[in-house]
């Protein structure tokens, strides 16, 4: 039974620690679909993380050279993996190239510095390899956290991996200013080597628990984005729509501003599904929803109500406002109909117009007035709005 430092031990625990977050991971890629690909690449890293812990103890024995110099391949190798399912999580694609180019600074790195008198600029390359690749998987983090998630807190992300690279930053200065004394030190069984690897398993714990917050706060937020959108279109669904319409009837009751509402259907829809297919209408669908939130302003909300037919929200606006709104619509769907392959697809709309009528008006009454309207529109030919006076409606629905 082989005896260890308590150097040896310290390094052997971080490396039992990073062997349990690999599984963690391989368990995480079979869970998340989404994050597969991520879950993967971080299981891979932690699973190099803990070999190359291991061969560094198998190496602090003089003599086996070759087995620090695979230490460092793996350690080095380990950061790269990670910074890859870094990318692979965000979703973006780069090139091979730098971590190419790290890798084979590396291998240079060991190869000349198995030979014991260039231990100190093994060091000093390995660790300054070790101190970039920390700092720009944190700056990745951070930037994407916040850019694509919207995190505000996205900064806190980087922070184990600032700690990480200013720690193995200064080991590589350290190695370069004072060569004598690095090699010995790194291999020592000193309070300061013990020390440094709690240290390490408390920053790659901490670590880890950033990875992890960042797939569940991706969940989180998906989660909360499918439930307000609709999946094809990107506009509200009809639950979220139908709450800012309840909201802007408690607004307008309590400050007593008008706002209108249009009710949207596409003109003989269905013909487009059965002449060109499904995935034409879907097309046309995704179409008409970009258009409607183009002409849109900031304070307007655009839904889709159901199948062909969408609601907008006009606050602040009159009924003859509105009308000028829905004849823009009618008017720029015309002029910009929807393509499919080499076909022009053709997607009119008829739109029903109808104003908040104060206080004594509720939303049943308000959106069955814009379904009136709208009935009369198709009624009327389609391709034209029209709208509903309040009184001028029966409080049902109208069915169509
Ligand atoms: P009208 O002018 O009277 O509104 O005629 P229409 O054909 O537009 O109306 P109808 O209610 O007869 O048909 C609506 C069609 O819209 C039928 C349905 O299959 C299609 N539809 C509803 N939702 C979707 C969807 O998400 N994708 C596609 N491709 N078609 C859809
Ligand atoms: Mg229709
Ligand atoms: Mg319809």
């Amino acid at each position: 039974m082989p005896s260890f430092s308590a150097t040896e031990v310290a390094f052997l625990m971080v490396a039992c620690q990073q062997a349990v977050l690999g599984f963690g991971w391989l368990a995480g890629a079979a869970l998340l679909p989404d994050s597969r690909r991520a879950a993967l690449h971080w299981a891979l890293y932690a699973a190099l993380s803990a070999v190359s812990l291991v061969l560094f103890v198998a190496s602090v024995k003089p003599g086996i050279e070759p087995v620090r110099a695979l230490a460092n391949l793996c350690i080095v190798l380990s950061l790269v993996v990670l910074q890859r399912g870094v990318w692979a999580f965000f979703g973006c694609a780069r090139p091979w190239r730098w971590h190419l180019l790290v890798m084979l600074a590396t291998g240079a790195a060991t190869a000349f510095g198995l030979d014991p008198a260039h231990g100190a600029w093994r060091v000093a390359i390995i660790s300054g390899a070790l101190s970039a690749l920390c700092l720009s998987v944190g700056w990745d983090m951070q930037r994407e956290a916040r850019a694509r998630m919207e995190l505000r807190w996205g900064a806190v992300l980087a922070v184990p991996l600032l700690l990480g690279g200013l720690v193995f930053g200064l080991r590589a200065a350290r190695a370069v200013i004072s060569p004598g004394t690095i090699v010995a030190e790194v291999t020592a069984d000193s309070s300061l080597n013990v020390s440094a690897a709690f240290a390490y398993l408390v920053i790659a714990l901490v670590f880890q628990l950033t990875l992890v917050a960042l797939v569940v706060t991706r969940g989180v937020v998906e989660l909360r984005r499918s439930s307000r959108f609709d999946a094809l279109t990107g506009l509200l669904n009809r639950r979220a729509a139908q709450q800012a319409l309840e909201d802007e009837v408690q607004r307008s009751r309590r400050l007593g501003e008008p706002f209108s509402l249009l009710m949207i259907d596409a003109d003989h829809f269905k013909a487009i599904n059965d002449g060109q297919g499904h995935a034409a209408g879907d097309r046309a669908l995704q179409h008409l929803g970009t258009l409607l939130a183009a002409q849109m302003r900031d304070i307007d909300r655009v839904g889709r109500w159901g199948g062909e037919e969408f609601v907008v929200l006009l606050p602040g606006a009159t009924l003859p406002q509105a009308q000028e709104v829905a004849e823009r619509l009618r008017e720029r769907c015309q002029a910009l109909p929807p393509r499919w392959l080499d076909d022009v697809l053709p997607l009119t709309l008829s739109v029903g117009v109808a104003q908040w009528a104060g206080p004594a008006d509720d939303l049943p009454a308000l959106l069955a007035r814009a379904d009136a309207a709208l009935y009369r529109a198709k009624q009327a030919g389609r391709n034209r709005i029209e709208s509903e006076p309040p009184g001028g409606a029966p409080r049902v629905s109208v069915v169509r």
